[in-house]
């Protein structure tokens, strides 16, 4: 058993495709097991087609087995945030009288200043990438199904598994199937009904942190033929208690994600009608009112997804059940890292497939050992991100704060480097990044001490004790 060959892969999804175009390179017999029909031969779902941020970490586990390129035909490289700034005191504004004077209502616009381009880069050319989560999929697809010994099965919804002996039960639009594997992998997702078997039997803890917040799709079709907005750019439009991005797509249109609070006055909720939906979205973002004629539509129909970090331990069982991808450690999409971070889980289960000779009993548990801190590391890195991108990349604070990074990136290179190039553009492992840039702002802090100037100085001129203290050590893949 421990050894086997045989292997049931439940989801075909994103890791669970890739997952088996890796393990056919090392000879298994990989049957996949997918709820849906095939997504090829249908439309996505309403609300549901996400465009990921594809970045280097998906990208090294493509190249691995020939995939990138095609992959990155129909990406669109994004190289850095477009900020769509807001004012937050909403009209209308009272403006403090002059003595004696009727206090005046001012109509102030409420958007202000101009579109802020934010390089991701110190050289503004590194960019992650545009890519339609459906197409990305459907592409793994059919690597998976040209893969030697693999075969995929649609309309195949686990609803049982017996994790000691490996018997899998399917629910199908024939009724009940059963089917037996050697080894089985859950890559079904966040909500895991492999995971919900392993919690069923004993075999994990888990935890499921859901945010308070929700996201909603929109879309911006193209204008005129064209794209409506730049298409080298994530727009961001951070409103505080709010927020919207956009990413480009090769048919020209944006598909925008909304992302707010799911109860309360300022919710999903509290837009009930067409007029109360058109009223915020202009007062808000006054910007993307004419650029989506379908704002109010997209808004009544398209439905509000869940985002949360999902936590279990272990991710394995009885040396033959293990859990991949979302399934083991979903997060939340602000660092756009989850599928990036399910296909590097690919990469180093097969790592450690190599480093135990093949037993699936030694390499479950190792595997689940090396990720561990990694995954723990990327979902706090994801859930600070989103109070940066709600809350900060508008303020001059921080695109002072991103100067100075990027001053010191150019003075130190390979040695100083930020945390948005180290996850989203290098293979360093995610505890890693978050030990290193730690440091990196310890030291920062430091030397400015030591220097006695203030950080703005410090990207001037950079002094000697700065470079001594900042200092390399990153393992780089
Ligand atoms: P999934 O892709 O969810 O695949 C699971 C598969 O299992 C599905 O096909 C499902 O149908 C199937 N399945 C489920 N249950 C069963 C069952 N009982 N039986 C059989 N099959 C089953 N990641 C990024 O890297 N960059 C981004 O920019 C990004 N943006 C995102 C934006 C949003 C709004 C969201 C919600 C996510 C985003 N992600 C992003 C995260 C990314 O989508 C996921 O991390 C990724 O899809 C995980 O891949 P997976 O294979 O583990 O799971």
């Amino acid at each position: 058993m421990s050894g086997s060959r045989d292997v049931a892969i439940v989801g075909a999804g994103l890791s669970g495709c890739l997952l088996a175009c890796f393990l056919s390179r090392r000879g298994y017999e990989v049957t996949v097991y997918e709820r849906r029909p095939d997504p090829r031969a249908g439309k996505a779902e309403r609300g549901r087609s996400i465009n990921l941020a594809l970045s280097e970490r998906g990208l090294n586990a493509l190249r691995r087995i020939g995939l990138a390129e095609e992959v990155m035909v129909d990406a669109l490289p994004m190289r850095g945030r477009m900020i769509h700034p807001a004012n937050h005191f909403q009209p209308p504004l009272a403006v403090r009288p002059k003595r004696g004077r009727r206090p005046i209502q001012v109509e102030k616009s409420s958007v202000e200043g101009k579109l802020d381009f934010q390089p991701y880069s110190v050289d503004g050319q590194r960019a992650i990438n545009s890519i339609s989560r459906g197409a990305l999929n459907n592409a793994l697809l059919d690597a998976a199904e040209r893969a030697p010994g693999v075969q995929v099965v649609f309309d195949h919804r686990l609803v049982g598994l017996e994790p000691a002996t490996g018997e899998l039960t399917f629910e199908t639009p024939q009724g009940k199937v059963q089917a037996t594997a050697g080894t089985v992998l859950g890559a079904d997702g966040a909500g895991s009904a492999v995971r919900g078997q392993l919690l069923a039997h004993d075999a994990l803890t888990e935890s499921l942190d859901f945010l308070d917040y929700g996201y909603k799709e929109l879309s911006i079709p193209p204008a005129g033929g064209d794209f409506a907005l730049d298409p080298g750019a994530l727009h961001i439009w951070p409103r505080g208690t709010s927020m919207m991005i956009a990413l480009p797509n090769p048919d020209r249109s944006f598909t925008c994600t909304l992302f707010w609070p799911n109860g309360g006055t300022r919710s999903f909720a509290s837009l009930s009608s067409p007029a109360a939906i058109e009223r915020h979205f202009a007062a808000h973002y006054p910007d993307l009112v004419p650029l989506a004629p379908n704002l109010v539509d997209d808004y009544q129909h398209n439905p509000v997804g869940l985002l949360g970090t999902v936590r279990c331990d272990p991710w394995h069982a009885h040396g033959r059940v293990g859990l991949i991808g979302d399934a083991a450690h979903a997060i939340v999409p602000f660092y756009g890292q989850g599928a990036n971070c399910a296909f590097e889980d690919v990469v180093e289960l097969d790592r450690c497939l190599d480093d135990t000779g093949g037993q699936w009993a030694r390499a479950l548990p190792l595997f689940h050992q090396r990720r561990r801190d990694d995954t723990a590391a990327i979902a706090e890195m994801a859930l600070e991100n989103f109070v940066e991108m709600r809350d900060k990349v508008a303020s001059p604070a921080f695109r002072l704060g991103k100067r100075v990074e990027h001053a010191l990136e150019r003075a130190l290179p390979g040695r100083y480097v930020s945390r948005y190039e180290l996850v989203s553009f290098s293979n360093t492992p995610y505890a890693e990044v978050r030990r290193r840039v730690q440091w990196q702002h310890r030291a920062v802090g430091a030397a400015a001490l030591v220097a006695g100037a203030g950080l703005a100085a410090v990207g001037l001129g950079l002094s000697g004790s700065l470079r001594s203290l900042v200092t390399p050590g990153s393992r780089r893949h």
